[in-house]
């Protein structure tokens, strides 16, 4: 079997890297017969192309000639010796002498004529049998068939020949004219003779470790691709990667050859393989590469995947980082596999790193080290919410979800970071028996990059002093947890500014209404127009609960109460809930979110129950509850008499006569037919919202609890 090997102008620069070549190149031949391609030394192609401009005769002619010359000199002179050094010396004089006297459209081709005499001469010296072929007269450019023939029929010829060797980049045109396949051709002439000789092996020998995601030289974070499709290095060579001539990839496709493209420099590197990959079910990304178009004063940047891609998203996501770099993108489309963005010239470079790290390094944006804090109802169905989609989600959104720690009230459990892990069990974990409190739950993740997200889903009272502290040192929160929102305004607007001055995020939509998207609607509303009317929101699962079945079943409240706690569904004592507690909470988020500085004592409330039950037993207290029935009935039956129902509204309402401009209240309100929370079942919540944003009014209704919907929520703020 044939194995096609090519080696590129730096690879045959000088003796020493020549040595390397035939090193490779006397181990390859022990497991079989060698086609060895070579360029010209690295510089000579110029060199030549600049000659053939220069004048017939001139001085300037005379030197360039010498002083290319004295480059073959001294290769010869360091591989050689005697009578060979001699022989090869007169070689290589001979082709000086043609190559002065060639038309000036000819001069291009002696680069690779001098290589690789030098080489056949060297490797014949070596021992092994040893033939020189001649491209111009087997390659014949944009003749496949004929080429084929040609080569095949050459290489039959000499069954004993151990290596061949030829000059790339050169052929000839159907009518005998020499002629080059094009600069960097070499390739394209490897690819030929490994399709013409059917090889079981295509090797490109470079100065690169293979296919890199970036050029190595303008991105240095650039690293190996180690397998990828025809197409997608195709699409990479089309579109400016220069460590392959795109025309190689054709031939090479057709035969069901592999290519490998590997460092001559480091041979132990595997480098790339390119062979006919199946189209992947969800596309990756491939590499990033560039053109330079100086009459435009443009630079065409190509990033390039191995499959189908949202085009949209990832202009989306491309015009992003590059404006985050402050690189104004000049134009961004896609073709369905890739995405083509054009940049100034002068920040081409800047444009390439700024794109390779959002797309090819992990960097903190892309993988988010969440550190959760509770490992009640929603935190459990957190974190299997995130095993169950990280990988969904990375693939829909290139976020990565990183479970860095887990605390409850004993401490944290680390998982060592593993960038681009999706799941928390890919390391064994670590416990930390630091903070075991919540006041002291943020000094183990006091070290924790910038960009990490503190997810707080406990319900304990005092977590929020930690806020603060957590977002000035650019460490983002999600919470669940309405107890750290509901703080006296100076602290959350305090929390609100750390957040804005540090680049990190606070944010907590699960804490009214669930999943439900309360606070974005109204924070939208009062943003745009700043003109909220009124918020009517009906959030307590609770009382909605209670009141509804009330209605419904021939239960007294009390029995009713009884069995929602059973249920778990109010707080371990119900009088937090029927005291209006909870509702108040809400309230005040939800009145911070329109802007509005609302503080507990600005809220008139008007609770279920009154003062009497407070220092009660919970026995106590449901004996003095079902002892008030008569009350409870009375208040019932005179709304259903009416038509109407009872439904525990927190509202605010515009009016300058009120604290900051508006009415809070907290009460049961008999609501009619027309009433939006009139039909709200069990415990869904409902919010109504007018502003001037809103005119006629904003209706969010939906299930208002359950642990995976609150994970999902916050889910969901992790990854707005
Ligand atoms: N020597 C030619 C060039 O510099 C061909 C090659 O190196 O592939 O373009
Ligand atoms: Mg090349």
């Amino acid at each position: 079997m044939i194995q096609v090997l090519k080696f590129g102008g730096s690879s045959v620069a000088n003796a020493t890297n020549m040595s390397r070549v035939l090193d490779i190149v006397s181990k390859a031949a022990r497991n079989g017969r060698v086609v060895l391609i070579c360029s010209a030394i690295s510089g000579c192609t110029d060199a030549l192309l600049g000659l053939a401009k220069t004048e017939k005769g001139s001085a300037e002619r005379q030197l360039m000639l010498e002083s290319l010359q004295a480059r073959h000199a001294d290769i010869i002179r360091r591989l050689f010796t005697g009578a060979e050094r001699e022989a090869v010396s007169a070689k290589i004089a001979e082709l000086f002498a043609k190559l002065a006297a060639a038309p000036e459209d000819e001069m291009v081709t002696f680069g690779e004529l001098f290589s690789t005499t030098i080489i056949a001469e060297k490797l014949r010296c070596e021992g092994l049998r040893t033939k020189w072929l001649d491209s111009r007269i087997l390659v014949i450019k944009d003749n496949e068939s004929l080429t084929y023939n040609n080569i095949s029929t050459a290489v039959a010829l000499e069954p004993e020949v151990e290596v061949f060797v030829a000059p790339g980049f050169i052929a000839s045109e159907y009518d005998g004219k020499v002629t080059t396949l094009g600069r960097g051709g070499s390739d394209f002439s490897a690819a030929l003779y490994a399709a013409a000789t059917k090889a079981s092996r295509l090797e490109i020998w470079t100065d690169v470790p293979g296919i890199m995601t970036a050029n190595p030289k303008l991105v240095e974070a650039a690293r190996t691709i180690p397998e990828m499709s025809y197409q997608a290095a195709l699409d990479m060579a089309t579109h400016g990667a220069k460590v392959l001539y795109a025309p190689t990839v054709k031939p090479a496709m057709e035969a069901g050859i592999a290519i490998h493209i590997l460092n001559t420099f480091e041979p132990e590197n595997p480098g790339t393989v390119v062979s006919a990959l199946p189209e992947p079910k969800v596309a990756e990304w491939m590499g990033v590469t560039s053109m330079d178009d100086t009459r435009q004063g443009e630079s065409l940047i190509c990033l390039v995947s191995n499959g189908h891609i949202n085009g949209e998203a990832a202009c989306a996501r491309t015009e992003d980082c590059l404006k985050k770099a402050g690189i104004k993108t000049l134009s961004c489309s896609s073709d369905g596999t890739n995405v083509h963005v054009s940049v100034r010239l002068t920040v081409a470079r800047e444009a390439l790193n700024a794109i390779h790290r959002e797309y090819f390094e992990i960097a903190p944006r892309s993988v988010l080290e969440l550190y959760i804090a509770g490992k009640g109802a929603v935190g459990s169905a957190l974190v299997k919410l995130i095993e169950e989609s990280s990988a969904r989600i990375a693939e829909r959104t290139g976020k990565v979800l990183h479970i860095a720690g887990i605390a409850d009230s004993h401490g944290w459990t680390l998982y060592p970071s593993a960038a681009g892990l999706p799941s928390a069990t890919g390391k064994g974990p670590v416990s930390d028996p630091r903070g075991a409190d919540c006041t002291g739950i943020a000094r183990p993740i006091a070290d924790a990059p910038r960009g990490s997200i503190f997810v707080d889903v406990t319900d304990s009272e005092d977590i929020w002093k930690e806020y603060e502290g957590l977002l000035r040192e650019g460490i983002s929160i999600v919470s669940s947890n309405r107890r750290a929102l509901a703080v006296p305004f100076v602290e959350y607007a305090a929390m609100h500014a750390a957040a804005q001055e540090n680049g990190s995020f606070l944010r907590y939509e699960t804490t009214v209404g669930s999943a439900l998207p309360m606070l974005e609607s109204i924070a939208a509303g009062a943003n745009s127009s700043d003109e909220i009317l009124s918020i009517e929101a009906v959030v307590s699962c609770t009382l909605n609960r209670i009141l509804s079945e009330y209605t419904l079943t021939p239960c007294s409240f009390a029995q009713i109460v009884r069995k929602a706690q059973d249920e778990g569904l109010t707080e371990a004592d119900p009088r937090i809930d029927l005291s209006g507690r909870e509702a108040l909470r809400k309230l005040l988020i939800l009145a911070r979110e329109a802007g509005v500085p609302l503080e507990e004592e600005d809220v008139e409330i008007e609770p279920v129950i009154g003062p009497e039950y407070a220092g009660l037993s919970l026995e106590e207290f449901y004996a003095k509850l079902e002892a008030d029935e008569p009350r409870f009935a009375a208040l019932e039956s005179a709304a259903d008499a009416q038509h109407l129902r009872q439904r525990f509204v927190a509202s605010l309402v515009k009016d300058p006569s009120g604290p900051h401009g508006y009415r809070a209240s907290i009460r049961v309100q008999n609501v009619d037919a027309s009433h939006p929370a009139y039909r709200i079942k069990g415990s869904e919540n409902a919010i109504i919202i007018r502003s001037t944003y809103h005119p006629s009014p904003l209706l969010i209704q939906g299930a208002g609890e359950g642990a995976r919907m609150a994970a999902s929520s916050v889910l969901n703020d992790i990854l707005r």
